[in-house]
Order: C-alpha cells, then structure tokens, then sequence
C-alpha cells in the first residue's frame, strides 16, 4: 500500500533514477511510513515498466514476484520477530516474545554471498534492512564491508528512526532521505478512509504519526476496558491481566503508569494529566489512595517499564503489578 502522503516522497525519490547512490538512509519518526516509503522505492527500481513519477506497473513479472516476496534481486533484511507478521499461522504467534528483535550477524553474512553473485534479472539488487538500527556494532561493521565496496547496481535502502544508533561510517555511506509527519488534514483523510472515528484525537495522541494512530485505535477497546477493571475495587484480577496482555507489555505498562500518574497527581493537586473526562473516575479512585503509597507504585511501575520488553512471563507479571495496585485502592 502507497499512502497518499508519500506519493510525493516517492516521486522526488524517482527523480535519483538513472543516477542512484549505492545507498539511502531512508529516516522519520515512527510511524509515518519510511518503511512503506522504502518498500515502495524498491518495487519502482525492480519493476520492467515504471511510470516516471515513482509508480510501479503492478503488472510486469518484476512487480508480480515482489509481490508475492519472491524477487531473485531482492532481500529483506529485518529480525525474526518482524518475519510473517502478517500471517495468521498460529504457531508463529504463539510466543512472539522469544523471537529475536536484532537483526542477526548471520543475515548479515547470507546476504554477503547474494551480493557476490549475478542478478537474476539483469537490472538492480535491491536490499531494504529494516530497522537499520536492529543491528549491534559488530554487525553494523559486517554490513559496512558491503556498503564500501558494493556491487554495481546495488542500492541498499536502511528505514530508521534513530539513525543516531548507527555508525557514522554508515550514515556517511548512505544518502540521507527525511519523511516527515503528514499534514494532519491528509493525514486524518487517510485515517477516515481506514473507518477510524475522531481521527484528529488519535492523531494527536500519536503525535502526528498515523500509523501510530493506527495502532492506537486498535488497542482502544482494550485499553478502555483496563480503565474500568482500574476503576472497580473489586475488579477481577485474570480479567484485568487480560486487557494488559491483548498488547504490547510495554503499551499495557505505560496506560497503567498513566493512570498511576493521574491518581497521585489528583491527590497532591486535585488535577489529572491524561485522563480528562469525568467518567473515567480519577477522583473517586484517587480518594481512596494513600498519597505515598500511589508514589511507591508508580515508582514501582517505573522499574516494571524496564522490564516490559520481555517479561519472562507476561501473565504474572501484570498479575503481580495488579495485586499491587488492588492493595492501594483497597485501603479507601
Ligand atoms: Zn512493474
């Protein structure tokens, strides 16, 4: 999918065509599409019959093999945990956590024999590695050996956005490409176009970035039914963990920490930060709180925060952290 908002990115990148650098970084906040950005870059540079304005034909065998993810001329470079994200087999998903989120120094080393011999179709190679910045320093020095003496026609496309963590021999390698945030009135377009109601909230929300949004509107429900499990002294304590597990720890850990924030700080100063409206209960909740014990489990959640990204055991960790959290509103 081409979103309407890098059209123009795409185009003024097909502008390179015919004099293409060896390498481009390609670099934006999360969630405004680099990555996108880059696939779609790599599709026009493979494809037999593009348009001048950064369009693939979709029809050429080219386009029909990147499609399917089986151009000979293309490899994607990216951690397991990102592999056959978009299939539903359920033993992939069964254990997302164990899967690795570096990009490994062996991918490095099997691209190295892709690059050392011919192309397939006579045209480009093309190689995306998502994100650039999932590979330690030993193997962003492996990739480098390939970035400083490239095969002809090759172009190496590296999606981040921290482009602080890679070395500045490979950012110096590479041509530096910025997508930004949309315009939030194309961007909340394209957000209506996907059913989302109140775009503008979530955009914001997002920060401007509207695959973020995206995200966000699909952790909603769950994030809604946390708050009233949250706002219920007799909440039940499986049920609750549940809504923490439907996403990311991390995601769970920062609405918990949300809510924490806005319990003590209506408290000390009669003021929630992030849950404004008055059915979400803050004061009610907030009243039965012993103000340093709502400090102490904050604190707590701060150092939880660290861990989120890979609990042993996710179920217990939020049973754990929500027991916790029953002990300071049962007070009352
Ligand atoms: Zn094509």
């Amino acid at each position: 999918m081409v979103f309407t908002w890098i059209e123009s990115s795409l185009a003024q990148l097909a502008e390179l065509r015919g004099r293409l650098p060896h390498a481009l970084l390609v670099r934006g906040p999360d969630g405004v599409g680099q990555f996108e950005l880059a696939m779609a870059f790599a599709q026009f540079v493979l494809c037999e019959q593009p348009a001048s304005d950064g369009r693939y034909c979709q029809r050429c065998a080219a386009c029909t093999w990147f499609e399917q993810g089986s151009h000979p001329d293309f490899r994607l470079l990216q951690p397991e945990r990102l592999m056959g994200e978009d299939d539903d087999e359920g033993e992939a998903t069964a254990d997302p956590k164990k899967k690795s989120d570096q990009i490994k120094i062996a991918q490095v080393r099997d691209l190295q024999r892709f690059l050392s011999v011919g192309t397939h179709r006579a045209g480009f190679r093309v190689i995306v590695v998502r994100p650039a910045d999932a590979m330690n320093i030993p193997t962003q020095n492996a990739l480098l050996k390939s970035l400083e003496e490239p095969p002809p026609e090759t172009l190496f496309l590296l999606v981040t956005s921290s482009p602080h963590k890679l070395l500045p021999t490979i950012r110096s390698r590479c041509q530096s490409i910025a997508v930004g945030r949309p315009d939030p009135d194309q961007a909340a377009q394209w957000l209506e176009s996907q059913n989302i109601d109140n775009p503008m909230r979530l955009l914001a929300l997002a920060g401007g970035a509207p695959l973020r949004a995206l995200l966000l509107n699909e952790s909603e429900p769950a994030r809604r039914r946390l708050l009233e499990q949250l706002n219920d002294p007799g909440f039940d304590l499986i049920a609750a963990s549940e809504s923490c597990l439907a996403v990311e720890p991390a995601v769970a850990v920062g609405w918990l920490q949300r809510w924490a924030y806005d319990l003590l700080s209506q408290r000390l100063a009669g003021l929630s930060r992030y849950h404004l409206t008055p059915d979400q209960g803050i004061p009610a909740v907030a009243a039965r709180c012993d103000p340093a014990k709502a400090a102490s489990f904050l604190r707590m959640l701060a150092k939880a925060n660290s861990l989120a990204q890979h609990p042993l055991n996710p179920r217990l960790f939020f049973e754990d952290i929500l027991i916790q959290y029953r002990a300071l509103i049962a007070d009352g």
